[in-house]
């Protein structure tokens, strides 16, 4: 259906991705196309997309030169949004080369055929999809680590300090030079650290509840003071849909929620909510099961992200609190954990 604008949604089988999808697979203005190689963080039951006629899923690597050239000429996109990445920094650590691989080489790989497709004749932006646009998800992870005070804006020198954090650097470079050299209409969002359903087990949020309700220890990292600052992943998603839209081409756009917290906190909230929700039969706390173990090397101190470009400029606000998303999170950890 050419009424239709065809989207291709990258990584949209992960966490954010999925999120993303579910919400806005609403828009039948739009037709998504989610291609996925369905890594071990990919999972098909994150999507709600039964009987959307405005959905198709392709399996397959971004980094697939014939595959992802075949898309582009089906499909003719006007938008693209790659969520598609390694994302876990301690699997980084342990061997990098998926996440140069796919975070680098995959990014690339888009960008040069959404080039091809958007700036050559006859489809150049001038001419044809005046509407194209390009939008990169980032991470705050980029800017390096942050002392006791201070936030990252968008004008923070980049300072990676893991595999993941450098792979995740080297793309957004990647598609910076593609507005400064060629004029293509990208923009790239810089979040931090995302919480809420369909976040894959491996992730800290997940496994506070997970360990916790199976009455393991629950593992926090060196002295848990280490601080992120957390958003609720539909607020993310709406942001991102947001700059997608309406940004600014060549910019980049920093979210955050000012949800700074330390990671022991995050452990200490949650075990208080299962004791409420799910009082252990020993009647002790879920808090008597965390348990420090050896920090992970490079382990950044704090992020914290100022969001008041996207504020000011696009009207972004996040609708949920820590509170009031953490509330949300726990329920529907329970509800997967318990069945
Ligand atoms: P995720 O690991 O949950 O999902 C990644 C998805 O990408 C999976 O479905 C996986 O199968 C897919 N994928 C991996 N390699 C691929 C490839 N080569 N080709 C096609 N698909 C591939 O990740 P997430 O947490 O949803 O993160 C999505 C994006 O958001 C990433 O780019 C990440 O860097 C960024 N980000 C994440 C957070 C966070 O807190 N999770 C914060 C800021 C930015």
């Amino acid at each position: 259906n050419r009424e239709q604008k065809y989207i291709l949604v990258t990584g949209g089988a992960g966490f954010i991705g999925s999120n993303y999808i579910n919400l806005f697979v609403k828009d039948e203005n739009y037709h998504i196309v989610n291609l996925d190689k369905l890594t071990y963080a990919g999972n098909l039951d994150n999507l709600e997309v039964e009987g959307a006629s405005n959905y198709t899923f392709v399996q397959g690597d971004i980094n697939d030169k014939p595959l992802v050239k075949e898309l582009f000429e089906k499909y003719r996109f006007q938008e693209v949004i790659n969520f598609a990445a390694e994302s876990h920094v301690d699997n980084s650590i342990l061997d990098p080369s998926a996440f140069v691989e796919t975070n680098i080489n995959g990014t690339f790989n888009l960008l040069q055929n959404a080039y091809v497709l958007w700036m050559n004749k006859p489809f150049s932006i001038k001419e044809g999809f005046k509407n194209a646009r390009f939008l990169h998800v980032s991470t705050d992870e980029v800017y390096g680590t942050l002392g006791a005070e201070g936030l990252f804006t968008e004008e923070t020198p980049y300072a990676p300090n893991s595999p993941y954090s450098a792979s995740k650097a080297a793309s957004d470079f990647l598609v910076r030079s593609y507005f400064h050299t060629y004029g293509m209409p990208v923009l790239t969002t810089n979040c931090s650290n995302n919480y809420g359903p369909h976040q894959h087990d491996e992730k800290l949020i997940p496994t506070i509840i997970r360990t916790a309700l199976n009455e393991e220890p629950i593992p926090i990292y060196g002295d848990g003071k280490n601080v992120r600052d957390w958003l609720y992943v539909t607020d993310h998603c709406k942001g991102i849909n947001l700059v997608l839209r309406e940004g600014r081409f060549g910019e980049t756009y920093n979210i955050g929620g000012q949800n700074e917290r330390e990671n022991i906190y995050i452990a200490k909230k949650i075990c208080e909510l299962l004791d409420k929700k799910i009082p252990r039969k020993s009647g002790k706390s879920y808090a008597d099961l965390i348990t420090y173990v050896v920090d992970r090397p490079g382990h950044d101190r704090r992020y914290a992200i100022d969001a008041s470009k996207i504020e000011g400029e696009l009207g972004w606000k996040a609708d949920e609190n820590f509170e009031s998303g953490i509330a949300k999170t726990v329920n529907w950890y329970l509800q997967k954990y318990q069945k």
